[in-house]
């Protein structure tokens, strides 16, 4: 009972209790309703940023909240002492009336950025918003100011790497010059600039001669210092406002605006030219490069940077075209080439495919005694609505594509299974001779196709020829490729394989190479046989030639015998091998059969049709009126 009345009373206690502090809660929150001064005072005091009242006139403090006291140091009679511009500054906004104006401006949706110095000097990132308010009948602004330090740490790290990511992207790390995304990220502005000032813009594209071999020879190490120094030249020779881009391997592409005409850019092509062809020290080794320029004009050559890109590109193959080392502008002609030269490159490799490639073959005569002594393999290749293409057309083209290493093993097989047709219709075979590119005597293994076809069909590999073209095997520039030449020539030797140089006197190589090489035959070039007879100094150069071989026991062929009076004179000079239309024109397998008998050719009725079908050109595949 005790217990229940003590629990009661307990209850009741506890319920006056509540109802006091419920009535004093009451009264209290009357007196600092949300509408109280009290409460805007607390308020005020109590926010955790910093709160200013500025007057807008002079914007002197006027009042400053405790956080603002605790943020900058300073206590409240200094805080109201100082100009506001000494506790804030704005960017560009050194004059006051400027930063009234932009204060009055911020709102809390676009703050206004500041810096603010601290007592001790310490300088945070802040953004202010402020409003203009009424205080006691006059005009004031509250400001509140939040410290934006640590943000702007993270942002400006954060702004850093991506400004470090973005130039890994748009520069290339070996050389540190821009990359071929920086190019298509700037050169669209440049093109704009172009347009819009009338200016002329250049595109250079610069591709070093022969880098391959300096990787290949002297390794990739030695080839990237090689490429560093390029580009370093390069880039000291051009004006701050040009682009040097690197674009990948070793071409680069130099971009030169406000170009006032064509000669500023020869200047700049030839002062790139004798900057690098300076010698390079790399490792301690001498190394020497060239490069070949080709240059595109906007807007003459192309109005978008793919098109420039293209165009000084095509350009650029034409120096390489024309000996490398030099510069080219683009020229329409240019562009409808290299059309042609891709067109005929893609049917070319369907002509393999699909079996339009034929040989034919010309005789090779004995001046004396007119009988045939070899037959020389042409290839020709009958397109299905051009007819005949010669190899002229398509040969050079053949062998910068490599198509040329396929080609030569199919004449190569064909010259094979034609002899022994030959043999089986009972003809007394003679050598043939196959006409063999520098890039097919490097890549593929000619002796052993030849050791191992030859003997597959049951022939000697005597009775096979290779004709090489001094210039394609002599003038090889590269050591390596000299080598690898020189090898495959002995391998030949070893075979029995006779080796001829073609079209003798056209190129540029010494004649020390005919005895170290061992040489069987010489082919005088057509362009001297053709005015032996009016010509004075092609007279005296086919005599010396004859003169010569002769003295080192190499036999030579006259090539483009076309009439009586050359080969009289061939005769008179010593030479004892002709070919020729004089003879006969290259012919399909089956009509050459004929030549096979071991008779003489009878020359005397073909004199009269000679000159016309010359003129003719192509038409050396019809079948020919057999001499005999
Ligand atoms: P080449 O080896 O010097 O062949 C002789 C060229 O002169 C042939 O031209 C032949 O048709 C032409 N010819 C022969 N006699 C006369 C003549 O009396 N007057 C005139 N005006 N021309 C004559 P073709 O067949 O057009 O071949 C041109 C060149 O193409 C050849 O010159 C040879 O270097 C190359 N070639 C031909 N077939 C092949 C091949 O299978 N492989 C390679 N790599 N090159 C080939
Ligand atoms: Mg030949
Ligand atoms: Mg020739």
């Amino acid at each position: 009972m005790n217990h229940l009345a003590f629990g009661l009373g307990a209850l009741a206690g506890l319920w006056c209790a509540a109802l006091g502090f419920g009535a004093w809660y009451f009264l209290r929150w009357r007196q600092l309703g949300p509408g109280s001064d009290a409460a805007r005072q607390a308020v005020f005091e109590q926010w955790p940023t910093t709160a200013l009242i500025l007057d807008p006139a002079t914007l002197q403090i006027v009042a400053a909240n405790p956080a603002a006291l605790r943020n900058t140091g300073y206590s409240h009679e200094e805080v109201r002492e100082l100009p506001f511009t000494q506790l804030f500054s704005a960017e560009g906004a050194a004059d006051e009336r400027v930063l009234l104006a932009r204060l009055q401006d911020a709102t809390a949706r676009a703050p206004i950025e500041m810096r603010q110095r601290c007592k001790d000097g310490a300088l945070r990132s802040v953004e202010a918003t402020a409003h203009r308010l009424e205080l006691e009948g006059r005009p004031v602004l509250a400001v509140t100011v939040h410290d934006v330090t640590v943000r702007r740490v993270v942002e400006n790290q954060m702004l850093e790497r991506h400004q470090r990511l973005d130039h890994l992207a748009h520069h290339d790390q070996l050389t540190g010059l821009p990359n071929r995304l920086y190019l298509a990220a700037h050169l669209p502005d440049a093109l704009t600039d172009a347009k819009e000032k009338g200016t002329l813009l250049a595109v250079l594209f610069l591709d070093l001669d022969r880098f391959k071999h300096v990787n290949d020879s002297r390794g990739h190490e030695t080839g990237d210092k090689l490429l560093k120094t390029v580009a370093q030249r390069v880039r000291s020779t051009m004006r701050s406002q040009d682009m040097v881009v690197r674009m990948g391997g070793d071409e680069f592409v130099v971009v030169m605006k406000d170009v006032k005409n064509t000669d500023k850019v020869n200047e700049a092509a030839e002062r790139i030219n004798q900057a690098l062809s300076a010698p390079m020290v790399v490792d301690g080794r001498t190394l020497v490069t060239t490069v070949s320029i080709g240059v595109a004009l906007y807007p003459r050559d192309g109005l978008d940077m793919g098109e420039l890109l293209r165009h000084s590109d095509t350009a650029m193959y034409q120096a390489k075209d024309r000996g490398r080392n030099n510069f080219q502008l683009f020229s329409p002609a240019m562009d409808r080439r290299l059309k042609e030269r891709i067109a005929v490159e893609a049917s070319l490799r369907t002509a393999l495919q699909t079996r339009q490639l034929e040989v034919h073959y010309q005789p090779i005569v004995d001046i004396e005694s007119h009988r045939v002594v070899a037959l020389e393999a042409l290839t020709r290749w009958r397109h299905p609505s051009q007819g005949f293409v010669r190899p002229e057309r398509f040969v050079r083209i053949a062998e910068e594509a490599g198509l040329i290493v396929p080609i030569g093993e199919f004449v190569l097989q064909r010259a094979i299974e034609d002899m022994v047709r030959w043999r089986q219709s009972g003809a007394t075979l003679v050598p043939v001779a196959l006409n063999v590119s520098a890039v097919q005597l490097q890549r593929s293994n000619l002796a052993d196709s030849i050791a191992r076809i030859t003997k597959e069909h049951g022939l000697e590999p005597t009775m096979l020829q290779v004709e090489l073209t001094e210039s394609a095997v002599f003038e090889r520039r590269e050591q390596r490729g000299r080598e690898a030449a020189q090898d495959a020539v002995a391998k030949l030797r070893e075979l029995g394989v006779h080796i001829a140089i073609d079209d003798f006197g056209t190129g540029y190589s010494s004649l020390s190479y005919l005895k170290r090489w061992r040489v069987d035959t010489l082919k005088i070039d057509r362009s001297f046989v053709r005015d032996l007879v009016t010509d004075m100094s092609d007279l005296a150069i086919v005599s010396a030639i004859i003169a010569m071989a002769r003295h080192l026991h190499i036999e030579v062929v006259a090539e483009g015998i076309e009439g009586w009076p050359q080969l009289e004179k061939l005769r008179h000079l010593g030479c004892s091998f002709a070919q020729g239309y004089l003879f006969a024109r290259p012919a399909a397998a089956d009509d050459c059969a004929r030549y096979l008998n071991g008779d003489p050719l009878d020359l005397t009725q073909r004199l009269p049709v000679l000159d016309m079908l010359e003129a003719t050109g192509t038409q050396d595949a019809r079948p020919l009126r057999v001499i005999k």
